[in-house]
């Protein structure tokens, strides 16, 4: 990861300063059903305002068509929210292109970015016009920064001055320390539905890691690259010789890839399947391994008790469905448990977390979904990279 400049190096006094934030928050007849994601800002706002500078804030709201003004996509519901909780009038600015004509405001919203034309494709002109719009730019926003896109880093290419925000920078250092130079033995659990989506996750983390612990329907790929009977179970059979030939690295690298030892199958995918627990070699043809089973859990967890670094990203069953989530629920509660530092992100892992309740026991969980992804993939985010660089 880049050495960034942070707020506490640049000189915000009288300036005015554009921040990238994340506020794509789940809306319901216009009106915000979960603030989380603004009030985890607060502190960076309430930061740059005690610096002595005024805000203008820029995010973009759902999938709107590029062009169009949508009022289902608009953030004015975004900007009611963040005037109650700052208690302070925050305008939302519709048309704000060509620059902005107010002076009175300590802290105005722009209209969702994904309205114009060349957000997507990072277009330099529109990347410029945003930067002209400031003296600062702060992008504190670690989910987007997979994207390269005007308002992630066209804009940081052109503002006069461009840093990391507080949120992006504790990101940037939680991630950094389970990956640079982790505390040894360190562990990653991949879970969740395919192989084909984490492939590339499962061989990047295979040069880090001392354990992989596979779960989800991506533990049957591997299970029947080893000669198990999966039955009817979520396969990728053009997959099979990806996962074997993870295997073999990780014997001729001393590392370990547990797989399950006993599962939990049912004969249909459905809330209400009955849920049996059988030793992987007892599968029937009818069957869907839908969790790994209470020997297996009892597996990993020992395995993460003895961990240092943790790293995890995905479900070990179906959680969604209680009679498939206890394989999740016990590594969810081993990782709590952990004195490891340990690290969780990714959209299914957070709910996850959150259904199990250890939200609280764990080191850092990343905001970024397909962002954590692609870090845990090893590839360099644009929108981080970009702040490394000196301005055009
Ligand atoms: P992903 O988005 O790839 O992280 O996958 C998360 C989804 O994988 C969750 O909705 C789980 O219900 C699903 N999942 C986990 N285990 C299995 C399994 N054994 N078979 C089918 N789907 C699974």
């Amino acid at each position: 990861m880049p050495e960034l400049k942070g707020i506490s190096d640049v000189d915000l006094a009288g300036k005015r300063v554009l921040i990238r934030v994340d506020y794509n928050v789940p809306l319901t007849e216009g009106c915000v059903d979960d603030d989380t994601r603004v009030r985890t800002t607060l502190p960076t706002l309430k930061m740059v305002l005690d610096a002595g500078a005024s805000i203008i804030l820029m995010s973009h709201l759902g999938r709107p068509q590029e062009g169009e003004f949508d009022a289902a996509y608009s953030l004015l519901p975004v900007a009611k929210c963040l005037s109650s909780l700052l208690d302070k009038d925050v305008p939302l600015v519709q048309n704000w292109i060509e620059g902005i004509d107010d002076k009175q405001n300590e802290v105005l919203m722009l209209e969702n970015v994904r309205f114009q034309i060349g957000e997507k494709k990072n277009d330099d002109d529109l990347a410029k016009k945003m930067a002209a719009l400031c003296d600062v730019f702060v992008n504190d926003a670690f989910a987007t920064a997979h994207r390269a896109q005007a308002s992630t880093h066209g804009v940081a290419k052109f503002a006069a001055v461009s840093c990391a925000g507080p949120l992006l920078m504790k990101e940037i250092d939680a991630l950094g320390k389970a990956f640079q130079n982790p505390s040894r033995p360190m562990a990653a659990i991949v879970g969740g539905s395919k192989v084909s989506t984490k492939l590339t996750v499962l061989e990047s983390l295979m040069e880090k890691i001392d354990q992989l612990i596979i779960g989800g329907g991506i533990a049957n790929t591997f299970l029947k690259a080893k000669g198990f009977n999966i039955g009817n179970s979520l396969c990728e059979d053009e997959l099979i010789p990806a996962a074997k030939s993870l295997l073999n690295l990780a014997e001729e690298q001393g590392k370990q890839i547990p797989l399950p030892i006993d599962v939990i199958c049912a004969k249909t995918f459905s809330k209400e399947a009955e849920a049996s627990c059988k030793l992987v070699g007892e599968v029937e043809d009818d069957d869907l391994i839908l969790d790994v089973g209470p020997q297996t859990a009892k597996l990993y967890a020992s395995i993460l008790q003895k961990a240092l670094t943790i790293v995890w990203n995905g479900p070990l069953g179906v959680f969604e469905f209680d009679q498939f989530g206890e394989g999740t629920r016990v590594l969810a509660e081993a990782i709590a448990e952990s004195d490891a530092f340990s690290v969780a992100g990714g959209g299914d892992t957070l709910s996850a977390i959150a259904k199990y309740d250890v939200g609280e026991r764990i080191s850092y969980i990343s905001t970024g979904g397909g962002a954590f992804l692609e870090f845990l993939e090893g590839k360099q985010l644009p929108a981080i990279s970009i702040l490394a660089e000196p301005s055009s």
